[in-house]
Parts: C-alpha cells; structure tokens; sequence
C-alpha cells in the first residue's frame, strides 16, 4: 500500500481481509450457489424488445412498485406486508446495521454468512457469533445468555443456513424472537429449496423481517434482494435506502424475466432433484460425510479435503475449500449444477479417492 492510502484509511479497515472472489473463467463454477439455467431461448427476443423501450436517460421508478409487485407475485407474499428492495440483499444487511448506533451489537451463529460480521466491522458495531453445536443446530442456551449478555440490536439468522444448508429448529428461533427487543432477521435466500419459511410469522412477531434475494433462483447478476416486513418498519427503513438504488436494467429485466413464474419454480424443482441424487453419490463414496440441506448446495465432510478441492480445481471444477474454517475442519461446499456439472463432478471426486 502506498503512503498516502495507508496514513488515510481507517486502520481497522486496513486491517481487513479484502473478501476473496476466486478467479473463475472457463471453469465449472460450484462454489456460489448461482443456478446452472441459462435464460430459455424462447424468452430472449421478447427481453430485448423490452429492454429497447427502457429511458436509460432518465432515472430509474423511485421505489420500483412494478418490480415489487412482481415480486409479490413469484414468491406469494401477503400484500399488507411492507417490501424493501436492495441491490442484492448484502445491500440490505449493510441497511439495517447502518440503521443501529454507536455501541450496538450485532449478533448471530457460527459458522454462517460472513456478510454479517464483515458489514458490522464496515459499519463499526460490535459483533458477536454464538457457536452452533456439533449438529449445527442452534444452542439455544448459549444464544439465549448472548441476548442477555450484548442486548443485541440486530440479529441475524440464516435460515436455511449457509454453509451448512440445514434449517434450525423452528421452536429455538421462535424463543429468540419472543427473548429480545432486538430486530430478528431470517435471510431466507435459499427459500426456493427449504421445507420451512417464518413468512407467515411476520403478522406474529413484530420484531421480525424476512430478507430473500433472486440470486439464488437464477438471477445472481441482476443483484435484487428484499427484505419483508410490517408496514410500519419498512417505512421507517426505508428512509436509510439511497435513491435509485435499483437501476432502471435491473428493474426492467427483473420485472420480465420474474413473472416466468412457472419456469422459476420448474428450474427450482431440477434442483431439487438433482441435490437427492448428488447427496446419495457422495454419500456412497466411502468415507464422505454428506449434511442434510435444504439449500442448493451440500456441505460435506471429506478425508484430506484440502487436497480433493485442488485436485478439482487442476481438473477444472470450482467449489468452495472451508476445510480450515472453524467448526469445519475438512469441510467443502459444493453448489447443486446441472445433471451434467454434478456427474463431471462427482466422477473426479470418485478418481480423487481410487
Ligand atoms: C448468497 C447469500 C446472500 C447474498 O445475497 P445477494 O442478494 O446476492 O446479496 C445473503 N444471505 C445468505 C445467507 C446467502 O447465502
């Protein structure tokens, strides 16, 4: 770093880990749980004509209502429920943890989504992580003491869980909800694969806001995220969004290409199906562990593990090495692909071991 960047910056911000993309071209790429389908042939002329109408010399519709109904639509959200929407759901995190004051806390489990303690740093809150057990599921206790102890602000809980795709236990999350004047949030990006969602529970709990994303269904690169709440506290948040914070393409293409409802949820099912039978093949390969998911990716468990990841990515294949991460010690995460991708995937994990 040179001398005048270096005296400049924040040093707790220089401190930091710049968060790693790793490079990734001409790669079967299965570390970021974006969806293998491709936009259908069928649709694309009908996209460009209504790309072509858009004003690009005007600023994008403020609040983007068109966009947020077709939202309403694709994922069946209750229309007295108040919609944010985020240039992906990062965005929002970042929302809500500028939302809190100097000296609050920000807390969540461990291992989950980095976001949360990265943006706390960003945005100078404290942060603290309660540990899941050997289940990854939630010690409830331990959470239940860390709501006592830091009086959390904000609490984020994953759900289902990334890295490790299972969804808590519904009671645990409830109790924390009822436990805390903190405002609970469930990041469900991986609704489109879970059994369970707390949507319905919104009206319930008012300390309660949902966060989703497109990224996840087949969308990563429009960067679209929503948080669902009450009226009242969409509202009040809503002050903090910068202006145009959607950009006219997004938009546009957002509100086209997400009313293929049906396609959506078709895609969704392959996935679905395509997570069973990739679960079972490395389930089968002796010595694997494979965890339950609920997402669109599988954690598992695998004998020199760091060493599997390289032999992948010498062979083309992109998944993500979480083998020296706490709590996962010998961990990969590999994203759910097409039939193809999982086959070419699982035959080089086959060749790996013989
Ligand atoms: C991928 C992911 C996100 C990020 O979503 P974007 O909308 O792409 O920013 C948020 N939360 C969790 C748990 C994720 O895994």
């Amino acid at each position: 770093m040179n001398n005048f960047i270096s005296n400049w910056l924040r040093p707790d911000i220089k401190a930091i880990n710049a968060y790693h993309v790793p490079p990734s071209d001409d790669m079967v790429k299965l570390d970021a749980m974006e969806s293998p389908f491709p936009l259908p042939d069928a649709l694309i002329e009908q996209y460009l004509a209504y790309l072509a109408n858009v004003e690009l010399n005007r600023y994008p519709s403020p609040n983007a209502s068109e966009l947020q109904q077709t939202l309403y639509q694709l994922m069946d959200i209750p229309a007295d429920f108040g919609m944010l929407l985020g240039n992906g759901s990062d965005e929002l995190i970042q929302l809500l943890a500028l939302a809190c004051d100097t000296g609050d806390s920000i807390l969540s489990v461990e291992p989950s989504f980095v976001m949360y303690q990265i943006i706390a740093k960003f945005t100078r809150l404290n942060y603290h992580g309660v540990e899941l057990n050997e289940n990854f599921e939630i010690d409830l206790p331990a959470m239940l003491l860390a709501i006592e102890t830091h009086q959390p602000k904000l609490i984020f809980i994953a759900y289902p869980n990334n890295p490790t795709g299972n969804t808590f236990d519904r009671a645990a999350i409830e109790q924390i909800i009822t436990s805390t004047s903190a405002m609970v949030v469930l990041d469900e990006a991986y609704y489109a694969y879970a059994d369970d969602s707390f949507l319905g529970d919104i009206a319930k709990y008012p300390n309660l806001v949902l966060l989703r994303t497109v990224s996840k269904i087949g969308f990563a690169g429009l960067r679209l995220g929503l948080l669902i709440g009450t009226q009242d506290t969409v509202a009040a948040l809503d002050k903090l969004r910068l202006p145009y914070n959607i950009n006219t393409l997004t938009q546009v293409s957002a509100n086209f290409l997400l009313k293929e409802k049906d396609e959506i949820n078709k895609n969704a099912q392959i996935i679905l199906k395509q997570r069973t039978k990739l679960s079972s093949a490395l389930d089968a390969i002796n010595g694997l562990q494979v965890y339950p998911s609920q997402a669109n990716f599988l954690l598992f468990k695998a004998p020199s593990a760091h060493k599997l990841f390289a032999f992948l990515k010498a062979n083309g294949v992109l998944i993500k090495d979480l083998s020296t991460a706490p709590k996962l010690t010998d961990c990969l995460r590999v994203t759910v692909g097409n039939a193809e991708q999982n086959q070419h995937f699982i035959n080089l994990v086959k060749c790996f071991y013989d």
